[in-house]
């Protein structure tokens, strides 16, 4: 039976590679995502027929009950809304793997006289420690992000060292009870000091730094899990941890990189309270040229080369089929038509690629910033769809803006910039963007479906 099991969890573990490996595309992405849920089912049925303690039959009410929330948030949970519930579903396996870790060495404490070898006493001891960390921490990043609590950074004086002195205590009583495995009170200390370590290290980071810590914390529920893997000698969980754990950490640096930002200046925070700072002081009076939707239908009708360039605002509106529809009457007309996808464009990485395919834009249209970014100069037109810091020149401009350092996209260069927003609002970081007070910059206000939806209208008609 054994060799049985074995044989599945190798075959899950393989599934799951590939699974990840597919994932890194648009076009396979779907079929990776298919072939990695046939992993995990593969890896839960082998995981159900060895277990002893629990009847099937509760196990399988459970898997119901799971499976029904997991369909029921599925469906019901909108594009904006994925970073909170990531940050929800991390924060759960982190408490999964604290509580397995802690159930785990409270059957080996009950026997005393039962030897615990080193591997499985350390590994309780990191399930607990980054379980905990990542659950609190978790929690904290979901209610900041659903507004329950301020987004911006909390920050207090000392707050660091405190940070590092539970580190270290956290450290110490991870030694101390693995020199005294008998004793639960050393691993209860443990628990509630990696709790406490989570929503203090948490607290401090704010605005556009929180999707990073989100992905941070992924990795972290993903070593989680591995250590857990240990503590269980299940090899299924160590592989799926140790993918969770790697693949959050290289999502983590590409999204630092995208935003010209160390992984050591988000986990020190503050991003949000410099954005705060910058809100409050007056900055430089911006005019702004305002454009009607038929001579902005005129200008589109006058051009042959059009990069879109879609950022948050479009995932808001829900925009990204009248873009579509706007894309095709300017490819009948003979335009050029383009699309500029920001690293970071939106609120996850990724965001703009999904919800352009989920309208049917072929994917070969679809460049990414360092490919584009040279062509604005010899573009005629750039429509700008709810987009606002990945199109902010200050990034490049200005050293004293809390974005200096961003690559973002060259926009301003071209010909003409048409930007559909609502209003003179701001991005995620909370700035003014000097963009649309250029010359060549003019404002098409409104909701971006509504506005794209009638601008169609008028090119219609031409
Ligand atoms: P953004 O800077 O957040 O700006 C979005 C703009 O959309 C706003 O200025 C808003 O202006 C407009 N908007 C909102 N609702 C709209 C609607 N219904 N119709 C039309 N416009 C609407 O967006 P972004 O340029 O995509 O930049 C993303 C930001 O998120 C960056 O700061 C980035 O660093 C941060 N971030 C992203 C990720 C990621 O993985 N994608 C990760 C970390 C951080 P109005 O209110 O005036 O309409």
């Amino acid at each position: 039976m054994n060799i049985f099991i074995q044989i599945a969890y190798l075959v899950a573990s393989v599934l799951f590679i590939l699974g990840i490996k597919m994932l890194g595309k648009t076009k396979t992405a779907r079929k990776g995502n298919i072939l990695s849920s046939v992993g995990m089912f593969i890896a839960i049925l082998a995981t159900v027929v060895q277990v002893e303690m629990i009847s099937l039959t509760d196990i399988l009410i459970c898997v119901v009950i799971g499976s029904a929330i997991g369909l029921l948030v599925a469906f019901k949970v909108e594009m904006t809304k994925i970073p909170e519930m990531v940050a929800l579903f991390n924060g759960f396996g982190g408490i999964s793997s604290l509580a397995v870790a802690m159930a785990d060495f409270w059957l080996n404490t009950q026997e005393k006289s039962l030897v615990v070898d080193n591997i499985t006493a350390v590994s309780v001891a990191v399930s607990i420690l980054i379980g905990g960390i990542t659950f609190t921490g978790s929690m904290v990043a979901f209610l900041k992000l659903n507004g329950k609590i301020s987004g911006r950074a909390i920050t207090f004086k000392g707050q660091h060292l405190i940070n590092l002195v539970l580190l270290i205590g956290a450290i110490g009583l991870s030694a101390v009870a693995l020199g005294d495995f008998s004793n639960a009170d050393y691993m209860i200390a443990l628990a509630v000091v990696s709790l406490l370590l989570g929503i203090l290290v948490v607290i401090p980071i704010g605005g556009a730094d929180m999707p990073v810590v989100i992905s941070l914390l992924n990795s972290y529920s993903g070593m989680a899990a591995c250590a857990t893997g240990f503590v269980l000698n299940n090899n299924v969980l160590i592989v799926a941890g140790a993918l969770v754990g790697a693949s959050g950490i290289i999502l983590t640096q590409i999204m630092c990189k995208a935003m010209n930002r160390s992984l050591i200046n988000v986990l020190l925070g503050g991003f949000g309270q410099t954005a705060t700072n910058v809100d409050g002081q007056e900055g430089p009076q911006i005019t702004v040229k305002e454009v009607g939707l038929e001579e902005a239908a005129q200008i589109f009708d006058s051009v042959s080369s059009l990069i879109i360039v879609p950022g948050y605002g479009m995932a808001v509106a829900q925009a990204q089929h009248a873009v579509r529809e706007l894309s095709e009457i300017c490819e009948k007309k003979g335009i050029l038509v383009r699309f500029a996808i920001h690293p970071v464009a939106g609120r996850m990485p990724g965001h703009m690629n999904v919800l352009l395919a989920e309208s049917n834009i072929s994917y070969d249209k679809l460049i990414e910033m360092d490919e584009i970014n040279d062509d604005f100069g010899n573009t005629d037109l750039v429509f700008v769809v709810g987009a606002n810091d990945v199109v902010n020149p200050a990034a490049k401009t200005n050293p004293s803006s809390p974005i200096f350092g961003m690559p973002v996209l060259n926009v301003e260069k071209a010909r003409t910039v048409i930007v559909s927003k609502r209003s003179m609002g701001k991005g995620y970081a909370g700035i003014e963007n000097e963009l649309f007070g250029a010359d060549n910059c003019l404002m098409l206000f409104g909701d971006a479906k509504q506005t794209i939806t009638k601008l169609v209208g008028e090119l219609k008609e031409l």
